[in-house]
C-alpha cells in the first residue's frame, strides 16, 4: 500500500493565454497516484500508517466532515492494511449516508457522529477512554509525519513555483521544505479567512520563500458557484484532467487567473500539483441537484 506510489505524471498543459503569457503550466497528476488511497492523503497518511503499525496499534481514530477526503483515504487505507478505522464526523444527522459515508462504511469504518460543539472541542476528548487503544490522527491527517512524508511530494525539480492547494496546510508544509533557495510555493486557500494558515504552515517551516493566496475560496469551504463549475468542466474538456471543486478547481481558477493578470514573469514554470479528492465529485453533485448545475 505505501512501499511506493503507483503513478506519477507531470503532464503540460497549454492554450492561447498561456502562449501569450510565455509562462509553462505543469500538472502533476496526483490524482493518479494511487488508486484506493489517493492524492496527497496517500502522502500524508503514508508514514502514519506505517508508524501506527510498527506500534502495533490495530485501530486508527480519525476526524473530519462527511464528504471529507481525509476520512475516505483513511477508510480505504486501513481497510487495504487490515487495520480497523473509527471515523469521528462531524454534525451530520440525517438517516441517508452520503456517497462517501456509504463508501467508508462498507470498507469497515466504524462511524460516530458528534455535534459540531462536540466536534470543536475533539482534543478535549479522551477517545482511547471511550474507543480503547488506538493510534490518533488529527482532522485533516496534519501532524509532522504527514509533514515529513509530503516532503518527497516533488520529486519533479525543473520549476520556478509550485502551487498545491490549501486546507490545514499540512502539504504545503512538507512541499516547501522540500524547495531550493531559488523556488518559492504558492498555498491556494480553499477556506474564507484562510490566513491563519500562515502560522499554521510556520509551525512546520522556517523559510519564507512561499505565500498564501487567499482570493480564490468563493465563498468558503466546500462553496462553489456556476462560475467554478463551469471552470472545470471546461478545464476536463480542453486538457481532459478532473478537477474537484473543494481544493483543486479554485486553485486552478486562481492560477489562470494570476496568469492572466500577469502576476507571473514570462519564462516561468510553474508547477501545480493535482492532490486528488475526486471521491467528492459525487456528493458535491448530490447536493447541486437543487441548482441544476452539474460537473461532469
Ligand atoms: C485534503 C486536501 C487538500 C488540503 O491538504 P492540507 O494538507 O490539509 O492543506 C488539498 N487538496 C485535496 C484534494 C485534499 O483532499
Amino acid at each position: 500500500m505505501f512501499s511506493q506510489v503507483v503513478k506519477q505524471d507531470i503532464q503540460e498543459i497549454t492554450n492561447a493565454m498561456l502562449k501569450s503569457k510565455k509562462v509553462r503550466l505543469l500538472i502533476q497528476r496526483e490524482d493518479l497516484n494511487n488508486p484506493y488511497c489517493m492524492g496527497n492523503k496517500w502522502w500524508k497518511l503514508r508514514f502514519n500508517l506505517i508508524e501506527a503499525v510498527r506500534q502495533n496499534h490495530r485501530t486508527i481514530l480519525t476526524f473530519g466532515g462527511a464528504f471529507s477526503n481525509h476520512i475516505a483515504a483513511t477508510a480505504s487505507a486501513c481497510n487495504k492494511l487490515g487495520l480497523k478505522s473509527i471515523g469521528i464526523i462531524r454534525g451530520y444527522f440525517t438517516d441517508k449516508l452520503n456517497s462517501t459515508l456509504i463508501k467508508v462504511k462498507n470498507e469497515g469504518m466504524q462511524l460516530q457522529f458528534v455535534d459540531r460543539e462536540t466536534y470543536r472541542n475533539k482534543s478535549n476528548v479522551d477517545w482511547k477512554s471511550i474507543y480503547g487503544d488506538c493510534y490518533l490522527i488529527p482532522e485533516g491527517g496534519t501532524n509532522e509525519l504527514a509533514v515529513k512524508s509530503c516532503e518527497e511530494m516533488v520529486s519533479f525539480k525543473d520549476f520556478d513555483i509550485v502551487c498545491v492547494p490549501l486546507g490545514t496546510g499540512g502539504t504545503l508544509s512538507g512541499v516547501i521544505r522540500s524547495l531550493k533557495p531559488s523556488q518559492v510555493a504558492i498555498g491556494f486557500s480553499s477556506l474564507k479567512g484562510g490566513e491563519f494558515l500562515n502560522d499554521e504552515v510556520k509551525k512546520y517551516v522556517n523559510t519564507s520563500n512561499w505565500s498564501i493566496q487567499s482570493d480564490y475560496h468563493f465563498g468558503g469551504y466546500a462553496k462553489v458557484s456556476q462560475e467554478l463549475v463551469t471552470f472545470m468542466n471546461e478545464f476536463k474538456r480542453d486538457f481532459s484532467i478532473q478537477l474537484e471543486p473543494v481544493y483543486t478547481a479554485k486553485m486552478l481558477y486562481g492560477i489562470f487567473d494570476m496568469i492572466e493578470n500577469n502576476n507571473f514573469p514570462p519564462n516561468s514554470t510553474i508547477l501545480a500539483v493535482h492532490t486528488g479528492g475526486l471521491q467528492g465529485i459525487e456528493g458535491m453533485n448530490q447536493l447541486l441537484q437543487s441548482k441544476e448545475w452539474k460537473i461532469d
